[in-house]
């Protein structure tokens, strides 16, 4: 269960102000920034849809041993680290899961999505304690297609 670190007390919905925040409607994504995992939120069955335009631009541009610029939230460092790990023989790229994240959570914000500002906690247990981000907004879904056609127009 996720609480704020400081206080103890479980986060709110900073738009309604529910304490039932994954059911409000404005849980935007549940991130856990230790483990690199979508706990849910209304990114969750659409998280690929940001890893699928981000791999095929990269692999594009690997291929025809091309370079991408790209500058926003943090893009051009999962483009260095995927072209370090690239290995020509393969059919795909994997992306690193953490600086993924952190595009993601980038680009979400940028889109009108916010996060809770309080330290986020989840603790799992001795030394299994999460960092967590929780991001919400008004319309969730709106915020998801305008981050998707934000990173459409920085992979061209
Ligand atoms: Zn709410």
């Amino acid at each position: 269960m996720t609480i704020i670190e400081n206080t103890g007390r479980g986060p709110a919905c900073p738009i309604c102000n529910s304490t039932e925040y994954g059911s409000c409607g404005h849980l935007v994504a549940d991130f856990d920034r230790t483990y690199g995992e979508c706990l849910g939120g209304e990114i969750y069955d659409r998280q690929a849809e940001f890893s699928d335009l981000a791999e095929r631009a990269f692999l594009l541009h690997l291929n025809q041993k091309t370079v991408l610029s790209v500058k926003k939230w943090g893009l051009d460092e999962l483009w260095e680290i995927t072209l370090g790990k690239f290995d020509p023989d393969e059919e795909y790229v994997e992306l690193d899961g953490d600086i993924f994240q952190r595009v993601l959570i980038a680009l979400l914000k940028d889109s009108g999505a916010f996060d809770v500002r309080e330290g986020l906690i989840d603790p799992g247990g001795p030394s299994m304690t999460s960092w967590v981000s929780l991001l919400f907004a008004d319309d969730p879904s709106k915020v998801i297609d305008m981050a998707i056609n934000k990173l459409k127009i920085e992979l061209h």
